[in-house]
């Protein structure tokens, strides 16, 4: 793809899980609500400011690039530095407890695993993953193993591993599709349910084919779920994305609208968006709000320019 297509996308993708997060912590833990009333929620707000979604996706997207790579003690030390600075960004209870016992010795790698016996299937691995779809969109086995291990710091759970790996692989097919080339929805989704191991993921992806086209909002919550455990929002923003993915505003208005834990899945949804449509796709009223802007896009040109200077084989 031509450089300047790839920075673009790039671009989209982490702006675009910022906004989608900042826009969807105004509703989180609400119901379903119209899509109107989100609009003018967006219009209303004078600045849009992010959540932990987006302060852990920044810390992997700024690991991966100061380490030309994954390193699990760089990401967890990345995490653990980034917490102290801005405690107050909602995080849950289970990442302070962990990275308190890492920075008291524990390993990286077995931190969660001891903090929660058989590890947590929370949506928290996913909703930060997107840098590692970006980064390792050409080599889907490398991907996975990457995703899996920058879970492990926080959800060791297989469940958790593996909807950190199939939103980074959703991200990565969105990337690989250029921005003026319709999806294949169907494509799309087979690609993805070849790729995830899981079976319940499998059928997961069987049901978003399914919901296509569904009109009736309860129905997409009442079998995809809204909620916090990665089965039940994972998927969900994968909907969100398939449903309108034309529109990055179309695709974060709708996942808000779903209520819910709508900052995760809003982030989610719209990073997949952001890699397939770009910044442009991304309206401007709502990029000029985001805070912090210029850094985010900043870290999103130096990983764009790291796909050169990492080994993604
Ligand atoms: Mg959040």
């Amino acid at each position: 793809m031509h450089k300047r297509k790839l920075r673009l996308k790039f671009l989209g993708c982490l702006v675009g899980t910022a906004i989608g997060d900042a826009l969807g912590a105004r509703r989180e833990g609400r119901g379903m609500s119209r899509s109107e009333d989100v609009v003018s929620l967006a219009e209303k707000l004078e600045q849009l400011i992010y959540t932990d979604d987006t302060h852990m996706t920044i810390g992997i997207a700024e690991s991966l690039i100061e380490s030309k790579g994954f390193n699990g003690e760089h990401m967890a030390q990345t995490f653990i530095k980034n917490y102290e600075a801005e405690p107050w960004r909602g995080y849950g209870p289970g990442p302070p407890r962990i990275f308190g016992m890492i920075k008291s010795g524990e390993a990286w790698y077995s931190a969660a695993n001891r903090l929660y016996r058989g590890g947590s299937f929370g949506n928290g691995s996913a909703m930060r993953v997107a840098p590692v779809g970006l980064l390792y969109s050409r080599n889907l086995e490398k991907l996975r193993r990457i995703a899996y291990q920058s879970s492990s710091i926080t959800h060791s759970h297989e469940l958790g591993k593996e909807e950190a790996a199939l939103q980074a692989c959703a991200v990565a097919l969105a990337l690989n599709t250029p921005s003026d080339e319709e999806i294949d929805k169907e494509t799309f989704l087979s690609r993805l349910q070849n790729f995830i191991q899981d079976r319940l993921y499998k059928e997961k992806v069987a049901q978003i084919r399914e919901l296509l086209g569904e009109q009736d909002k309860a129905k997409v919550v009442a079998v995809l779920g809204n909620g916090m455990e990665a089965p039940r929002s994972v998927p969900t923003a994968i909907y969100c994305f398939l449903r309108q993915p034309q529109s990055y505003k179309d695709t974060v208005i709708y996942a808000i609208s779903l209520g819910g834990d709508t900052d995760t899945i809003a982030a989610m949804a719209g990073a997949i968006s952001g890699a397939y449509r770009g910044i442009e796709a991304v309206p401007s009223e709502w990029r000029a709000k985001l805070e912090n802007r210029e850094y985010i896009e900043a870290l999103a040109e130096n990983l764009a320019t790291s796909v050169n200077n990492v080994n993604v084989e």
